[in-house]
């Protein structure tokens, strides 16, 4: 996959750059210790032109990141969310992944940065697990502790576990991981949260051992607002094996549903299932084919 190439221009530290050209501090303490944060998000063509999907709840999680971590953050995120759409109209993208990531200078120490700086970057990404159902697999590799990690933050360091997880599902044979909690709980994929169908209700696993997904918030919004059942609760891998169905959801993924856990196949047609009719609605509500604001 090729994200940039000699013409494509990124956001740097109030600026747009080439990215060819830009250069970054061998020493920064970001790449050697993963100390940085960093947000997805996306831009859809919609009838009212370009628009980036829930900017200011990105933003705002980019903020809360960086203060979690005590990463300088001296932006203002509506500048941000501008120089975003500035930068998907220097690169004439209409649908695009933003990135924009906060990164700390050289320092070899362990302790916490002075400087920081940020760039944003964008290009075309189909949805990120394709459009095909998901044969899943329940990982070995757990999500971090709570107690050790900031996991509701979107810090670099922490991606190494998403990695490490992905890899060996794919290693496997399967698309994507489920990642249990410390406890043995299933918290979520390795970029994703997780939902499952059970008797016509819809469960996922409550935000404080999982990352708070902002697709999340928009499917329980878009549960609520559909009449749907929809509950927050602790779920066991035979909750994952026994339900109707289940569906991942996220930025880059969007809502893709699952068809195969381990050796279990759900038995409820993808298309029947109320996770295909959250499906379509959030397809219309990034499009802005209906009135958005309703549910936010
Ligand atoms: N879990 C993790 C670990 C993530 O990094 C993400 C974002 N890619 C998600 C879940 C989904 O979050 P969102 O819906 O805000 O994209």
């Amino acid at each position: 996959m090729q994200y940039y190439n000699q013409d494509t221009l990124i956001y740097l530290n109030g600026e747009f750059v080439k990215a060819s050209e830009a250069k970054v501090d061998l020493f920064g303490q970001s790449l050697h210790y993963g100390y940085s944060a960093f947000e997805g998000l996306r831009a859809y063509s919609t009838h009212n032109g370009t628009r980036i999907f829930k900017a200011e709840e990105h933003f705002a999680r980019l903020q809360r990141s960086c203060e979690a971590i005590s990463l300088p953050y001296t932006w203002k995120n509506s500048t941000l969310i501008e120089k975003s759409y500035e930068l998907l109209e220097a690169n004439n993208l209409r649908a695009a992944y933003i990135r924009p990531l906060v990164f700390s200078g050289s320092n070899m120490h362990l302790t916490t940065s002075e400087d920081a700086h940020i760039m944003i970057a964008a290009w075309e990404w189909a949805p990120y697990l394709g459009q095909n159902l998901l044969r899943v697999n329940i990982s070995s590799v757990e999500r971090p502790n709570p107690k050790s990690f900031h996991i509701n933050a979107k810090v670099s360091g922490q991606y190494i576990n998403s990695i490490l997880a992905t890899s060996d599902s794919i290693k496997k044979g399967f698309d994507e991981a489920i990642l249990l909690d410390h406890e043995g709980f299933v918290s979520q994929a390795s970029s994703e949260n997780i939902f499952i169908e059970k008797d016509l209700k819809i469960y996922t696993p409550p935000v404080d051992h999982v990352f708070p997904g902002i697709t999340r918030q928009t499917v329980i919004a878009i549960c609520r607002q559909l009449g749907f059942d929809i509950m927050e609760k602790k779920l066991t891998i035979q909750d994952l094996y026994t339900a109707d169905s289940a569906f991942l959801s996220g930025t880059a993924a969007e809502i893709i549903g699952i068809k195969q856990v381990d050796h279990v196949r759900y038995p409820e047609e993808w298309e029947h299932t109320i996770g295909a009719s959250i499906q379509r609605k959030y397809k219309n509500l990034v499009l802005e084919q209906e009135n958005y604001e309703v549910i936010i």
